[in-house]
């Protein structure tokens, strides 16, 4: 049993001050203050005050078995640290491959998601990678969904970029159909994870599936939304005609909106409230783990580096300080929106009876004790619990 006492809780909705009791892997009680009067059962407590109590964050598109290759063999990525994950408050992950779906392979997308569940945290994965046809596990797309437990959905699926392998509308439609329904016969989310890239057809194959088939809008939650302007544009009116969006995190939202023309997600949320976009449709993910271009201050390329789920929580700083916007907000994207778009059961919020997936943040929004499935992960701002081959 864990009690976190007086914490400011935002479950992501404000909830005020309040104690909140753990019992194995769940939260059992939110009170205003909870008492004890058993001897014989250890509890640990843990002092709150002043700190935020957050949803544990839901990082919904990352590389976990390495990604890249792009620049040949030795560009590939190494695979994900646990620590990576829970020093950024991540304790729900979802794997995916990339570009490259021949030296990685689904199955050990697989294998790395029940590794990081053994180390402590929750894992799902998409199956496939870029490609069409779609390499499964199964040999099937509704079987890897409908009887593997990992799997929610499929993609990335890669359209509108030199790297996609050009599908046709059939060949497209006809995967995301069987994502569809073998999501509703065995109750996930069968989602399709579209890689969006720099293309001109930008999310003209998702405007014909939503006007041409009677697959609802809501099947598709297409990500890097906000690699460019014009292809954002295109995407708050696709959110606004109820649409789900995936932005894509940056460490550095400043240097890429500057060379890139990145729209950084502090921006990008500023207008998808001015429009009246529905809060439940956007998510935030952080690309983790796959390769990034490294600049120096001169703005020349010196090396490839790492994405790092650590942008997520320098995006929700940059939402609060920098664009007025209530951390509640902002907080959604990487909590209850993708637990709801996603299926994932008991996740991203703090209710009682949800799974005990927690953050506690400082008076500046730093990530300081991340609690996943009800065990401390990360305290003082030092990982408590390590991986099996990370250096301690
Ligand atoms: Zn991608």
């Amino acid at each position: 049993m864990t009690i976190i006492r007086n914490a400011e809780i935002y479950k992501p909705e404000y909830l005020g001050i309040k104690d909140v009791l753990l019992i194995g892997k769940k939260i059992a009680a939110i009170n205003d203050n909870i008492s004890f009067d058993i001897s014989s059962v250890e509890i640990t407590e843990i002092d709150a005050r002043g700190k935020k109590l957050v949803p544990g964050f839901i990082d919904s598109h990352v590389h976990i078995t390495g990604g890249g290759g792009e620049g040949g063999f030795s560009s590939r990525t190494p695979e994900i640290n646990l620590t990576d994950l829970t020093t950024a408050g991540v304790t729900t992950v979802v794997g995916c491959l990339g570009t490259d779906g021949v030296s990685r392979d689904v199955a050990s997308l697989l294998s790395k998601a029940r590794g990081l569940d053994e180390e402590g945290i929750t894992a799902y994965i998409y199956t496939g990678s870029y490609r069409l046809p779609l390499k499964t596990i199964t040999g099937e797309i509704m079987k890897d969904i409908m009887i593997v437990d990992k799997i929610i959905g499929i993609g990335e699926v890669a359209i509108s970029d030199h790297r996609s392998s050009q599908p046709t509308f059939e060949e497209f439609i006809r995967a995301v159909a069987d994502a569809r329904v073998a999501g509703m016969l065995s109750g996930k989310a069968g989602i399709i994870n579209v890689h969006l890239g720099d293309g001109k057809r930008k999310i003209d194959m998702l405007k014909r599936a939503v006007n041409e088939t009677e697959i609802p809008i809501t099947q598709f939650l297409p990500t890097h939304i906000n690699r460019n302007p014009q292809l954002f544009e295109e995407c708050v009116d696709y959110a606004r005609n109820g649409g789900f969006i995936d932005f894509t995190g940056s460490e550095d939202p400043d240097f890429w909106e500057e060379t890139e023309g990145e729209v950084s997600f502090s921006k990008g949320l500023k207008r998808l409230i001015e429009e009246g976009v529905d809060e439940n449709n956007y998510t935030l993910s952080s690309d983790g783990q796959g390769s990034m271009p490294i600049f120096n201050e001169k703005k020349e390329f010196i090396g490839i580096g790492i994405g790092k789920s650590s942008c997520l929580i320098k995006a929700m700083k940059d939402c609060v300080n920098k664009e007025n916007i209530p951390l509640e907000k902002a907080l959604r994207a990487i909590t209850c929106n993708p637990a709801k778009i996603l299926k994932l059961k008991n996740k991203g919020r703090i209710e009682v009876e949800m799974d005990a997936d927690l953050c506690l943040l400082d008076k500046e929004l730093n990530i300081d004790t991340v609690i996943a499935n009800g065990r401390l992960m990360v305290q003082d701002k030092k990982p408590l619990v390590h991986g099996m081959f990370e250096k301690i």
